[in-house]
């Protein structure tokens, strides 16, 4: 056979392939220019055109923890797939990394949370998390418990049942119907105080869930579904007390709560999981994303014992998939977890954070910079029209250009998300390239005009 186009294709070349093989994920025709990465070193990417780039997003999606291109991950993989590279965890078996990984994430989940269901990533795992609260209730004797509250710009994914819980509508256009009673709330955006009234935030938002539970009735909710940061939604952290006043509304109205971790887990926000110190108090967790870095696809939903026994009750659990538990990816999240641990990535989150305050300190004199958001090694930039009205700047364009602008004259990835400029870059990243970053951010938002 004749040697793959790829394996001699320019930079140039590889992108026209890109666009002619491939279908990515929101895929928009008006961003069709790909920039092809080939290569992964720490915090630094290579281009296909040879050019070294601070990745400055987590492989530009909120993952690499523990920086891309180690060798302790691609050996423990390597390991496994020649040792067992697949067993099902279906009928009457199991696989020894699954069941290791299983208990290293029991040692390190919050108090009460005991159990893990594994999957292949964030959508399975909210997918997994929705048909399990729903499941509960009905084993319990409380069927019409159906509705899922959510919130508007919360991700959750883009399966039936995430993606309807997700709160950009673009994802439910032109596919539905979607799924059936999913209810979304207001959004927890304290620099946005304005629009809940002018009041105190969390009251606001109380008082919309009181009334929303009291409308649809607490007999028919079977769960609340949150990001303990909102992350796509622009990296909002909410107020002290909203976690806690949301968790005692819901328990007092007999409503589950399932906390995505999926961006936060692992070290993101600088904690192993970010619901715990915001009092969340979840019963049950989802995560992907950093459980490995990012080097193989896999998420799990995390449960109290009390819920796993009840969703395994009767005529059993029927849900699952394949990939549940795979033994290479289990071996890798084992060894993923090794690194964070050794190497304090979870405490390096904040000092990254730290780096990013101090650089970024002259941002928000910009004219178009409404607010800088720091949470752990997160970033969020608010581009508004006027630092008065607040106005976001409407069009997503302005933001997009800021990221093309950053990347193509001082090599540096950065993430447009509608007006917010996001950085979440791996947990190993240096100082110095935080700070080239954060220059190379400014330097290009001093621009806009
Ligand atoms: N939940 C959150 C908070 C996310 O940010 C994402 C993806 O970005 C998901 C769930 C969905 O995960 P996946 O894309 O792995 O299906």
């Amino acid at each position: 056979s004749s040697a793959l186009p790829t394996q001699s294709a320019s930079a140039t070349e590889l992108a026209g392939l890109d666009r002619k093989f491939l279908v990515h994920p929101h895929q928009r025709m008006d961003r069709n220019d790909r920039v092809v990465i080939v290569r992964g070193d720490g915090a630094l990417v290579w281009d296909a055109a040879g050019n070294e780039l601070i990745d400055a997003t987590g492989g530009g999606n909120w993952l690499s923890q523990v920086g891309h291109g180690r060798r302790e991950l691609a050996d423990a993989a390597a390991e496994q797939i020649a040792t067992l590279e697949y067993y099902t965890g279906f009928f009457d078996y199991s696989n020894d990394k699954a069941i290791e990984l299983a208990y290293r994430l029991n040692q390190l989940s919050p108090e009460g949370i005991d159990r893990v269901f594994l999957t292949s990533g964030g959508s399975d795992s909210v997918e997994s998390a929705i048909k399990s609260a729903r499941l509960y209730h009905n084993r319990r004797g409380e069927p019409d418990r159906t509705w899922i509250l959510a919130r508007h710009f919360g991700y959750h994914g883009a399966s039936y049942g995430s993606g309807t819980a997700t709160g950009f509508e673009m994802m439910q256009t032109y596919v539905g119907p979607n799924l059936p009673n999913v209810e979304k709330l207001s959004p927890v955006w304290p620099y946005h105080h304005e629009m809940y009234g002018g009041g105190d935030v969390t009251d606001a938002l109380i008082a919309e869930l009181e009334a929303t539970i009291e409308r649809i009735g607490a007999g028919n909710i079977a769960a609340m579904i949150g990001e303990p940061v909102m992350a796509g939604g622009g990296v909002h952290e909410p107020p002290a007390d909203y976690w806690p006043r949301v968790r005692e509304v819901l328990s007092r109205n007999g409503i589950l709560l399932i906390a995505d971790e999926v961006v936060t887990g692992f070290g993101r926000t600088g904690s192993w999981f970010d619901s715990a110190p915001r009092g969340m108090q979840p019963d049950m967790i989802t995560i992907a994303k950093g459980l490995t870095s990012g080097y193989i696809p896999m998420g799990g939903l995390l449960m109290s014992d009390a819920i796993a026994e009840v969703v395994t009750s009767n005529e059993g659990f029927f849900h699952g998939y394949t990939y549940a538990g795979h033994p290479v990816a289990a071996a890798v999240a084992l060894a993923n977890l090794e690194i964070i641990e050794k190497e304090n990535l979870v405490s390096r989150a904040l000092t990254v954070g730290e780096w990013f305050k101090s650089s970024l300190a002259p941002a928000i004199d910009l004219p178009q910079v409404g607010d800088v958001r720091v949470v752990g090694a997160t970033v969020g930039i608010e581009l508004v029209v006027s630092k008065e009205t607040k106005q976001p700047m409407g069009i997503p364009i302005v933001a997009e250009g800021v990221a093309d602008a950053v990347r193509r004259e001082h090599n540096v990835i950065v993430r447009p998300y509608g007006n917010v400029i996001v950085m979440s870059p791996p947990l190993v990243i240096g100082e110095d390239q935080v700070r080239r970053t954060a220059e190379a951010t400014i330097e290009v938002l001093s621009r806009l005009g």
